[in-house]
């Protein structure tokens, strides 16, 4: 008896791992093209770059990014755009050799190849450019290449291999550039700030500010959005920085934790009734540590509850609109509101909105200075605030500095029903500051006035 016990003890045992191990493996997959993701990416160059530099092997690493991508998308549409993706995935996978290919963005993708030098790396990409160019259906693919030299980490030698990349961009796409070919034309991150960002990341610290956002009908506080700046002592210009070299050196899913972590921990500082919006980098939103568990449990650990989060998502990060989606919703089920952020910059916010309903649009700044002189962006304005209309969406305008882009936003509130134009945020109406202060800033009479005239 206690013989089938053990046994069936042992069987229950190996499935709890196999699924374990099938599980950790989906974490570390692309779902689109089976090869490994970002995660895996950034686990494994780690790894070769130390057994290279320990046994002084060689090691090559290339970045790949499909040419003109957006269009394709939008001429032949998503699922063209997916095969497309899949075809470079297969093409990679088959011509790498002892290589081991990588999708590491929408569509970016790596190559990292050890025990391989840069001459031999480079003819085996000059292959796998024009392999690609014969079998994507007309796409094409630039390259950047950069072998590792003893001193180099892995962020200087992504910086590298990026940078290269940029450079067969620019010299007009389908195209394979060396980085040591270029080394004196192009420019690269200094080594000195992305220690700057690497002594942030590892500090964990952040100073943390609040915009207001109001209700244009009430005067009333509706929001404040946080918002994270790097201490001074660290020398990154500022959040923007921070967040660029972070982004290229693959890193911006921690920094977006770390400013998450630290807004939650000044969670006290807020007025009852209102709500706290979060900036997100989408690609973050793939990241183990952002899952929507996990920024729950987050919240939840800050005495706050889902509904009282807002979480921003800029436009102009927007790469994959499909996983995007998912992701959000997922978000959404567990009670975060969503706003799309900078609306109206680019394309992909547009899209978003079709396939998702989102609690905020927020207008960017520059599409409301354009419409208060051009017609076009009038028209662009007219656009956004229909489809918000259909979707049920609430409008902030942010960016507003001045009686004349109140007065714009005013009116837009006027002349559309059920407060659907409902939030303002702007430098007329504070700052971001510190502190938290709920009284409203502009004589009322003022308001008022400017949404007479
Ligand atoms: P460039 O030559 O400068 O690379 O131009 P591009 O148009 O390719 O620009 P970029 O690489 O920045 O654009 C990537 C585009 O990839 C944006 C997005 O529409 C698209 N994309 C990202 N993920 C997916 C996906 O999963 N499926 C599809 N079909 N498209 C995606
Ligand atoms: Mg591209």
């Amino acid at each position: 008896m206690w013989r089938i016990f053990a046994k069936s003890q042992r069987l229950i045992q190996a499935a709890r791992e196999e699924e374990v191990a099938r599980l950790e493996q989906a974490a570390l997959t692309d779902y689109l093209t089976g090869l490994g993701n970002h995660r895996a990416y950034q686990e494994e160059i780690r790894r070769e770059i130390q057994r290279a530099q320990h046994h002084d092997l060689p090691l090559s690493l290339a970045l790949l990014d499909i040419d003109d991508f957006k269009q394709l998308n939008d001429t032949h549409g998503h699922a063209f755009g997916d095969q497309i993706l899949r075809s470079l995935g297969v093409l990679l996978h088959d011509l790498a050799g002892t290589g081991r290919a990588y999708r590491i963005g929408g569509d970016e993708f790596a190559l990292l190849l050890p025990h391989v030098a840069e001459a031999e790396a480079s003819t085996m990409l000059e292959v796998i450019r024009q392999t690609a160019h014969q079998q994507m259906n007309g796409a094409t693919v630039s390259i950047g290449l950069s072998a590792l030299a003893m001193e180099c980490d892995a962020d200087v030698l992504r910086e590298e291999a990026d940078a290269a990349l940029y450079e067969a961009k620019r010299r007009g796409r389908n195209a394979l550039v060396v980085f040591e070919e270029v080394r004196d034309t192009v420019t690269l991150i200094s080594a000195k700030k992305i220690h700057a960002l690497r002594a942030l990341l590892a500090s964990a610290t952040m100073d943390i500010v609040f915009q207001p956002i109001w209700n244009v009908y009430q005067h009333k506080m509706l929001a404040v959005e946080a918002l994270s700046r790097p201490a001074k002592t660290y020398g990154l210009e500022g959040p923007a920085e921070a967040f660029d070299i972070a982004e290229r050196i693959g890193v911006e899913a921690e920094l977006d934790l770390i400013c998450i972590r630290a807004i939650l921990n000044k969670h006290a500082l807020l007025p009852p009734g209102v709500l706290l919006f979060l900036n997100l980098c989408p690609r973050s939103l793939s990241h183990p540590e952002l899952q929507p568990e996990r920024i729950v449990q987050l919240v939840r650990q800050a005495g706050l509850r889902p509904p009282q989060v807002v979480l921003e998502i800029t436009e102009r990060a927007i790469t994959g609109v499909g996983l995007l989606t998912q992701e959000v919703k997922a978000l959404q089920v567990k009670g975060f509101k969503i706003a799309l952020d900078d609306t109206g910059a680019g394309n992909s916010g547009l899209e978003l909105l079709a396939h998702l309903k989102v609690d905020f649009v927020k207008i960017d700044r520059g599409i409301l200075v354009k419409a208060m002189a051009d017609k076009t962006a009038r028209g662009v304005l007219a656009g956004i605030v229909a489809i918000a209309r259909e979707t049920g969406s609430h409008i902030i305008a942010e960016g507003v500095e001045d009686m004349a882009m109140l007065d714009l936003v005013l009116t837009m509130a006027q002349s559309t029903p059920q407060q659907l134009v409902l939030g303002v945020q702007g430098y007329l109406l504070g700052k971001p500051h510190p502190t938290i202060s709920t009284e409203y800033p502009l004589p009322e009479a003022d308001f008022e006035e400017a949404s007479a005239a």
